[in-house]
């Protein structure tokens, strides 16, 4: 039977007796507690030990915010809170969200093309930074910041000229929804400052979901250069630059893990030797999938276990209602098979990663979720341990891009339960 591989399984899941363990317990033990499947866990130790590693890496002057988009849980966030710098949000709902977390929107910047007037007004009169992505946006924002007599904190977004190589999704370079075109920067952000709105500086987001330490680095050096270059022209010095972010990790089999020590070490030499203009800039990353999604497991029971024309289905009750990105079906062209293990065997020799002829050495199976159609997949061809109605499946790199990014009311299953351990 042939196999395709699963993904690699990040690492911090350890087995206890044949069992899964997230944050200290077990999957089964999770469940319970839940008192359902399927369950989303997050786990705070992952989360800490991603931000240390952050830390340990990057120059001290170089902060870091989290992209609430990537997993907008109540209790993630408010664990985040205890870790980051700042947080980068989408829309008034997320404002909200960081709010309720008790977040000083001094901390928080509004990103994201097409805001509304009553978003623009609610970030103003919160105080949090509005990243501009046009013209018009800029003048509706100061506008309605002499209307409530609160001047508007302002950075801007730029589209650069460049984008970040290898990166999963493009987010700039040409022409692009997102930022105020490279060269009609400065005389935006002279118009801001001329127009008594409180100047914050320059957001530049290169790309996302990038392993290559090498193409970030690059993406890194031309956004300090872009950011020194547009100050000279705007003539006054940046407050505050965001640099972006676009730290992947390894979903897939054959993926590796970003080489964080050189980045760490290229941004230590650029800090070293930083354009003038920029010395004074308060510098930080924006990162989502790299700070929660190799925290996050999605957990869901097997339901039924049946063979069509000699193919082995293990149907679950989960599926890309909840997990649309291990699907397949959330920005990818080729369906490749995330991480995934069964939980109630979990000490078993990791045959998944395996790919090729295998005979009769394994269990080789695909495991759906119970939507009826046949988009939901969770691993083609997978070899995994024997597993049986009642046991628990697992898909890693369920903590960003999950829960909050998949349709939930598709066909009336519901969401799944979610849970910070
Ligand atoms: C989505 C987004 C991010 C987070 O992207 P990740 O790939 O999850 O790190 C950061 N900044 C902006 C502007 C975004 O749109």
């Amino acid at each position: 039977m042939k196999v395709k591989a699963v993904g690699p399984i990040p690492p911090g899941y350890d087995a206890i007796g044949a069992k899964l363990a997230i944050g200290g317990r077990t999957a089964s033990d999770l469940v319970a507690q839940a008192g359902k499947t399927p369950l989303f866990v997050y786990s705070r130790a992952h989360l800490d030990r991603r931000m240390a590693e952050l830390r340990a890496a990057l120059p001290a002057r170089i902060g870091i915010n989290y992209a609430v988009k990537a997993n907008p849980h109540p209790d993630v966030i408010a664990h985040m809170e205890t870790l980051v710098d700042g947080f980068d949000i989408a829309s008034s709902g997320e404002l909200v969200m960081v709010q309720a977390a008790g977040i000083d929107p001094a901390r928080v910047s509004f990103a994201g093309p097409g805001k509304r007037d009553d978003e623009l007004e609610a970030a103003i009169a919160a105080g949090a930074t509005l990243n501009c992505e046009s013209e018009g946006e800029a003048a509706r924002s100061i506008a309605i910041g002499q209307r409530i007599g609160k001047a508007p904190r302002i950075a801007i977004r730029v589209n650069p000229d460049f984008e970040l190589k290898g990166s999963g999704m493009k987010m700039g370079g040409g022409a692009k929804p997102f930022g105020v075109d490279a060269e009609r920067v400065p005389a935006l952000a002279r118009q801001i400052i001329d127009e008594g709105a409180e100047w914050r500086g320059l957001h530049i987001f290169t790309g996302s979901q990038a392993l290559s330490a090498d193409a970030i680095i690059e993406a890194q050096g031309n956004v300090l250069n872009l950011a020194a270059k547009l100050s000279d022209e705007i003539g006054a010095a940046l407050p505050k630059l965001n640099m972006g972010g676009g730290f992947g990790i390894p979903y897939f089999p054959n993926d590796e893990a970003l080489d964080l020590a050189a980045v760490g070490r290229a941004l230590h030499e650029y800090m070293d030797d930083l354009p003038g203009a920029l010395i004074e800039t308060e510098l930080c990353l924006e990162l989502g999938r790299y700070l929660v999604g190799e925290a996050g497991v999605y957990l869901c029971r097997i339901i039924d276990r049946k063979v069509s024309h000699g193919t082995t289905y293990l149907i679950t009750d989960g599926g890309l209602h909840h997990q649309l990105a291990a699907s397949g079906n959330f920005g990818t062209v080729v369906r490749r098979n995330y991480p995934v293990a069964i939980a109630s065997h979990f000490d078993t020799e990791p045959l998944g990663s395996v790919a090729g002829d295998v005979g009769d050495a394994g269990d080789v199976v695909n495991v759906v979720g119970c939507l009826c159609t046949p988009l939901d997949r969770l691993a083609d061809q997978a070899l995994l341990p024997r597993a049986d109605v009642g046991d628990l499946v697992a898909v890693f790199c369920a903590g960003a891009y999950g829960a909050s990014a998949s349709p939930a009311d598709f066909l009336g299953h519901g969401p799944a339960a979610q849970m910070l351990v």
